[in-house]
């Protein structure tokens, strides 16, 4: 048996890389529609969270901690892409623990789900006035809801330097990335992390909680950029004046700089609402105010 031409090698070699070889299974399979690296079997058992059963947290289940009243919370509210299962922990572990970077194009696909979700949510909200805050009720604003509702900022949470050294890289901070890359969203790492926290999930609830609370701050080196951005879209913020009081008429409105906190996941949101504090505290330092919503690839 002869054997096969050169051309034909470099041909068929060319055909076996470009059919794909499912980045979840390893398995040989058709690509599914979501991304080319993930097959149609993989693609389709995603437990994605379509409609979320708590508006506030964005969880697939009954949610206690928010109906109950929960922390108080600079949260407006949290949208996650999928419930955290096995097969969800499995993808996580491989890219977080292991490495495997070619997750972070597929996790930031499937994280801006979670943003439309977000958008549509806030749209809704505006259009039916359920979620706004009472402060916007008065000075009587023109619904917003024909206006497309886009994010100004992305912050990732930080980690700390051991962690950081550990795994070479911060996933929340490359989450941001990707998804500022599919939206056009700037990111500034506007916070970073105070002190180590020890494994979260030996701690009890209230001990994590008050652990939390003092675990991130702003970061120096980015303050002075940061106060510089929001003095450049400063025009972009301000509202028409539109009054039903005379008195107020020429009175510039400006509304709250739109920001939002993304993470991996989610747990108790104890991370999230502290990073939102400190969030809302510098923002607040340069004299503006700030809405806080918080975007995360999984919900446990
Ligand atoms: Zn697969
Ligand atoms: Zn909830």
């Amino acid at each position: 048996m002869t054997s096969k031409p050169e051309w034909l090698n470099s041909f068929l070699s060319l055909l076996s890389s470009s059919s794909s070889e499912c980045l979840a299974c390893g398995k040989q399979g058709r690509a599914s529609s979501l991304s080319p690296v993930l097959c149609v079997n993989c693609a389709a058992i995603i437990p994605w969270i379509r409609t979320p059963r708590c508006p506030k947290c964005g969880r697939h289940v009954g949610c206690p901690d928010c109906s109950r009243g929960g922390e108080p919370s600079h949260i407006l509210y949290n949208r996650s892409a999928v419930a955290y299962n096995s097969v969800m922990r499995d993808w996580l572990g491989r890219y977080k623990y292991r490495g495997n970077e070619r997750y972070a194009p597929l996790l930031g696909l499937m994280l801006e789900k979670a943003y439309q979700m977000l958008k549509v949510q806030h749209e809704d909200a505006v259009y039916q006035n359920a979620f706004i805050r009472p402060r916007s009720a008065f000075p009587f604003r023109r619904s917003t809801s024909t206006v497309s509702w886009k994010a100004d900022l992305l912050v990732p949470v930080p980690v700390s330097e051991p962690r950081l050294v550990e795994r070479g890289f911060n996933q929340a901070e490359r989450l941001a990335a990707e998804l500022s890359w599919r939206t056009g969203i700037p990111v500034l790492p506007l916070l970073v992390r105070t002190h180590h926290t020890d494994k979260q999930s030996f701690k009890g609830r209230a001990e994590r909680l008050t652990n939390m609370k003092h675990a991130f701050g702003p970061n120096t080196s980015i303050i002075e950029n940061y106060s510089n951005w929001l003095m450049e879209i400063t025009d972009a913020l301000s509202l028409p004046a539109v009054s039903i009081d005379s008195a107020v008429h020429d009175t510039k409105h400006t509304r709250p700089v739109r920001i939002i906190i993304v993470d991996d996941i989610y747990t108790t949101g104890s991370t999230i609402r502290a990073c939102a504090d400190s969030v809302r505290q510098m923002t607040e330092a340069c004299s503006f105010s700030s809405d806080i919503y918080s975007l995360t690839w999984a919900r446990s």
